[in-house]
Order: C-alpha cells, then structure tokens, then sequence
C-alpha cells in the first residue's frame, strides 16, 4: 500500500522531525494540535494541521476519536504515533486497523506482549532472554512483595509494572524502608498509568544501560542496529545517550543483538523497537553479564545516535515497512560508522533539584546544524514551554570519527546553546560533557549521583565581567527606551523627556544592584556613568574602575570592550531578570530595583511554597507536629512525578493550608513550619 498523506498523531521536536522525513520522501503530512499548540513549529511545518482538543494531552493528543477523526477528515492513509501518547497503545493501533489506517507500529498483539513489565518479563523468560533476578507475580499483596523483597536481598528496586519514563520506580535499601517506598511507587504508578501493580527486581549496584534497536519487516526479516549506551541517567531517565556503546567487547555486542532480535521474533515484531538491558560490568563488580529489562514499541526519543551511526533514517524505514516494504539492508549490509552522542535539554532547573519549569523561552540559540551537529527541536524563540507537555527543549546530536571527537563535539555545540528565560539543564549537560570520567567513558547508571559535587558546583559569585556587562546593557537599554520616549512625546526638548543624567552631567554614575539569578546570591553594586565622549565608567564591587565602551550588535548581542579586552555576550532581558551568554557560559542576574521594599526571602522563612503547579497527593504532618530538617512534609504531583517538600530546619508545623485532592497554584504558600531558633 502507498502512503501519500502521514498524520503524525503527536507534538514538539518527534513531530518535527517526522514531518521532515515524510517531506523528504514525497508524503503530504498532517499535523494535529490542541488549544495550547495552535501556533506551535511542528503545525507550522505540516502541510496541514487539525486541532483535536484542548490543551490537557487527556483532551487531545491522548484521544483516539479526536485523531482518527482528523486523519478521515484529512484523507491519511496512515498514522505515526511518535513516542509517549498513542504510541504504545495496543487498542489504538487496533482502532486505526478498523478504520482502514496503516498505524506506523508493530502489530497490537506485539505492543500487548511488551506492554507489561510483569508479562513481558514472563514472556522472555519462556523465550531463553536473560532476566534480572526479581519477582513478576500476579501477587500483589503487601506481605507477600516484602517476602520476595527480602528473599531477593536488599537493596531492591520496585517497579512499576505499566511504567515508563521513571515513574513510579523506587529504591528500598532495607526492610525498614520497604513499605514506605512501596506505597509511594504504588501512588506514582496509579497517578501516572491508572494501574499500581508493581514488580520487584535486585538493584544492581553500578551497571550500565545498553539497549539495542531492532528493525523487523512484515517478511519475516529482523535485524539489529546495534546498540545504545544510555547510562547518564538521572532519577532512573535518560539524560545522555550514545552508540555504539564505549568497551563493548563485539562478542557480547553480537549476543546482544542476536537476543534482542529472538525477544522481537517471539512476539512476531514487525517495525523499529528497542531492547533495553542491563549490563553488569565486570570492572564495576558485576558478573559481565547483561539482562533483559523491557521492550519497546516504538521509535526511541535517542534513535538520532543510531541514525548518525548507521547513517539510515529509522523514519524511513519505519514508513517503508508500514507500508509493506522489506528492509531497506540486510544485517550484513549494516556497519557501525564513527561515534554519536545525544544530549537531552530540559527546561528544569538542576539548582533546584532540576523542577521542571514553565514559561517563555525569551532567547533561543542552538548550534548550527551539519554533518556533525544535528538538532531536533520542536520550539522556537518566543515559544513557551506549558505544565500539559514534557518539558524537553531538543536534542543536540553529535558526530565524530571516534568517541574523543564527539566529545569535543558535544562540548562546543553546548557551548554555542544559549536557553534564556527559564532555567535550562544546559550548564549540567556541559558539565558532564567536560567531566574527565565521561571523557573516559567510565560510564554506569550511577554516573550522576558519583559526580553530583563536580556536575552541580554551587552557585559562583558573577565575575566582574559579567557584572560590569550587565550594567552597560542595562544602561544602553535605559538610554534607546529614554530615547524612544523622547521621541514619542510632543515637546523631545523637555528635560523631563531626557531622563538619563549622563546627557546632563557624565560624572553622575548610575548605582544598579545585582544578584546572583540562582538562589542565596549576595547583591552587588555596580557604579556606571555614561560619559560625554561615548565610553563608559565602571567601578565594580571590589572597587576597582574600568573604562569601557558597548553596543547591541544587529543580533542583539551585547558587544563591549572592558579594559582593553573585547567581549561579546548573548542578551536577554525580561522585566528585572538578565541572562548573559557567552560560550560555554550562562549567567542569569537580578537587577533589584532600589524602590523594592526588602526582599523576598528565597527559602521562604518557614513558609513552603509549591516550586510549580501541582495537587497535594499527600500531606504528612499535622499542625503542631514537630518536625526535623529535611523530614518530608506534603507531597505534591506535578507533570506526573512526585515531589516531596521538606522542613527546611527542625521545627514545629503552625499551619496546613492544603489537603489532599487539592489544586495548588506556583508559589502557593502549602505549610508554615516555626523554625527553633524563631
Ligand atoms: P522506565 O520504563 O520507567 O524507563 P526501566 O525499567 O526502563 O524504567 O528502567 C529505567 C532505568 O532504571 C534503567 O535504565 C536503569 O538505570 C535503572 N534500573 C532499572 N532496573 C534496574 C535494576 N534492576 N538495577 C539497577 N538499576 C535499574
């Protein structure tokens, strides 16, 4: 069968990225959007587009009706689910089936097999894969999970078993700790899938997480586009990805992938998918071996590493075998060229515990794309990042002959990124990309948490560059705005339209004070005058004096020369926030206005206030209780994870002002706890 017209029953950057492919290959694309993505890139760059909902995924991008209806409307013969929302949703491939629509997938049965983590377990067992020892029962009695818990050995990792994305996955150490973690994976699990069922397995101590892309047509061939190393994690997600895998001997790399393609032929695959395994290194403890965790059914948010090292388009594959097509090459016919690392940026701040955040992405610059940089990216400048979607920016891909080349690769494109407006994790990125472990692929799951202290350093004081920077843009956006107004008004000689003081007089300097954007920054002033001759005068907080000459270049790029040294640094300005880019550089400053009244105190004084929109799922205390530092308070949900808000010292609750069930806006104030010392 031919497909001419492809709707992409999906969002952001996988959207965009399909659109491409189908473009590339000659097929009509439709796009599909709710209320909050009426003006969002992937609409903007289908050839149509069909608003399916409002902006809740719930409302829109999860609802069959809504989408099947657009296709029928827009005449597509087929329907590519991306990842997340339908794409692993046996009953909508079946529902596009009835409708006479060619869902770009595997079969239903194949997804229904995979779908579990308990049965896809089973299943791979009678199939001879390779299992972590855990237990994957129907049981799901407290009592009877702590008894295979204990029989297991401690630690444990408690899953769930409709998961995905992290969630509802956590960590017992001991028998003390085993029923509080598994209520609250049991909690996640219902919140987030509608289903708390759960699955027990040993928790490795270091290993690493290698899985292998799989590729079957509806002709019976299948094969394995080796592997990917995905071990950078942090709470159990993905954050860095490459292929192949750094010291994978080609021995096990071949048992691997012919393991991988047994566990797609047991289920009768037909389409890209993906098997993920553990592997237990030898050199971190382990016993050198790798074992089966999950598969699949879908294209991989990380297909890029494969795509650069294969130098295929699994897109193309993907539409070739929906519409009945053999695999483009044999396995004899693939070969691994160089190496290729993604990156993962995340609107979410990592200086505050990396919460997701939501707002404008005022300034946006990514490297320039080529054969060794490649972005995928659903948003633009200006765009917002909503609380309804996952709040992924892109993806920066990297290439290079081997693994060193990448990764000088990986360093630059991070520092020719520039994310203002939200905090972004591209700092924590370029930290790891600069890490001397990561350099030397000492690669496992734990990777983040053993070199926290070097990948979150605390916050720095600004660098007298940087302060004085932020003064003369500040002082140069004064002056066009005074200029602008003077302008506008009808007499441009009244003095009152002049508001700067260096047209009156270059010896008046202007005091602005700054902070540090990241929390417990001390403010610091910055004396700077505009003299009559066009320089300016900066004296820094140190009290040391340069002289200094800025302008805005035509990008908007603050240009200045400070001391003889020329400088050029990206700028974005929003109301009283500053970011300043230089490579590999972020600096976000709060200009505080002198009018303002005291500051805010950013730990609150006592009073804890929700980090972002959420609902109370738990509240731990009661007024009076006492409580002790870092002891969990009230849990709220918000983008379908957990966070727990916890007593900032010892102390005793005063006040609740939430209960379970309840909405809570961005900085609402949930508990007020009385310090001792107050
Ligand atoms: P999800 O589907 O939620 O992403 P996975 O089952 O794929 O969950 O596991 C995610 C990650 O959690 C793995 O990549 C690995 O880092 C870690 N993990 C999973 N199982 C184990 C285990 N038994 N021991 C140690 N780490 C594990």
């Amino acid at each position: 069968m031919m497909i001419d017209t492809l709707l992409i029953a999906n969002r952001g950057e996988i959207a965009c990225r399909i659109i491409r492919t189908a473009r590339r290959l000659g097929i009509r694309t439709v796009a599909v959007y709710s209320d909050a993505d009426a003006g969002a890139l992937h609409v903007a760059l289908a050839d149509e587009a069909v608003r399916i909902g409002a902006a809740p995924a719930r409302d829109s991008y999860l609802r069959m009706d809504a989408v099947l209806d657009a296709a029928a409307r827009t005449g597509a013969q087929a329907i590519h689910p991306g990842y997340g929302f339908l794409s692993e949703n046996a009953g909508f491939a079946e529902a596009c089936a009835a409708s006479g629509l060619i869902f770009v997938g595997p079969p239903a049965s194949a997804i229904r097999a995979m779908g579990g983590k308990s049965e896809a377990k089973a299943l791979m067992e009678t199939a001879g894969v390779p299992l972590v020892p855990g237990y994957h029962g129907e049981e799901q009695n407290s009592g009877v999970l702590a008894s295979e818990a204990a029989r297991i050995g401690y630690p444990v990792l408690i899953k769930a078993s409709a998961g995905g994305g992290g969630k509802g996955m956590k960590v017992a150490t001991s028998a003390e700790e085993f029923h509080e973690q598994l209520a609250s994976a049991k909690r996640e699990a219902q919140a987030a899938f509608g289903d708390d069922r759960v699955l027990i397995e040993k928790y490795l101590a270091r290993p690493r997480h290698v899985e292998i892309q799989v590729f079957a047509d509806g002709h019976g061939n299948c094969v394995y586009l080796f592997e990917r190393d995905c071990s950078i994690q942090r709470r159990h997600q993905k954050v860095v990805e490459e292929a192949p895998a750094p010291n994978l001997p080609k021995g096990l790399r071949e048992e691997m992938g012919a393991a991988a393609v047994a566990a797609a032929k047991a289920i009768g695959y037909v389409g890209a998918g993906t098997v993920e395994f553990l592997l237990d290194p030898v050199e971190t403890g382990g016993d050198g071996r790798f074992y089966f965790m999950e598969m699949n059914t879908r294209l991989q948010v990380e297909h890029p590493v494969t795509e650069y090292i294969t130098g295929q388009d699994l897109v193309e594959w993907q539409l070739r075998v929906a519409a009945g097509g053999v695999l483009p090459l044999t396995q004899d016919q693939l070969a691994v060229h160089g190496h290729a690392i993604e990156v993962r940026l995340y609107a979410e701040d990592p200086d505050k515990g990396f919460l997701p955040q939501t707002g404008t992405l005022s300034h946006l610059r990514f490297p320039e794309a080529g054969p060794h940089v490649r972005v995928d990216t659903g948003v633009r400048q200006g765009d917002a990042i909503s609380i309804h979607y996952d709040p992924m920016i892109a993806k920066l891909i990297v290439w290079d002959v081997d693994r060193p080349a990448a990764v000088r690769r990986l360093r630059q494109a991070l520092a020719a990124t520039e994310v203002g407006g939200l905090a972004a994790n591209v700092p924590f990125l370029a930290a790891i990309a600069a890490h001397p472990a990561f350099l030397e692929a000492d690669l496992d799951t734990r990777f983040i948490e053993r070199h926290q202290a070097d990948l979150l350093p605390p916050p720095a004081v600004p660098s007298g560059d940087t302060l004085a920077l932020a003064a003369l843009g500040v002082l140069l956006e004064r002056q066009a705005e005074t200029m602008a107004g003077a302008a506008r008004t009808n007499d441009p000689w009244s003095p009152w339209a002049s508001g700067a003081s260096w047209r009156l007089n270059d010896a008046v300097p202007e005091i602005l004070t700054f902070r540090d954007g990241r929390e417990g920054g001390e403010p610091q002033e910055v004396r700077a005058a505009h003299r009559r001759d066009g320089d300016f005068d900066v004296t820094l907080p140190d009290g040391s004096e340069v002289r200094a000459q800025a302008r805005f270049d035509a990008e908007g790029r603050l240009v200045a020369e400070i001391g003889g040294r020329r400088l050029a640094v990206g700028w974005s300005r929003r109301g009283m926030e500053l970011d300043l880019f230089r490579p590999g550089h972020h600096d976000r400053l709060i200009l505080i206005d002198p009018l303002d009244v005291g500051e805010v105190d950013a730990a609150g004084a006592g009073h804890l206030v929700a980090p972002m929109p959420g609902k109370i799922i738990a509240v731990l205390v009661a007024a009076g209780n006492r409580v002790e530092k870092g002891q969990g308070l009230i849990v709220l949900e918000a983008m379908k994870m957990e966070h727990t808000i916890k007593a900032q010292g010892p102390g005793t609750v005063q006040t609740v002002r939430y209960a379970v069930g309840d909405q809570v806006p961005d900085g609402a104030e949930l508990i007020i706890v009385a310090g001792d010392e107050a």
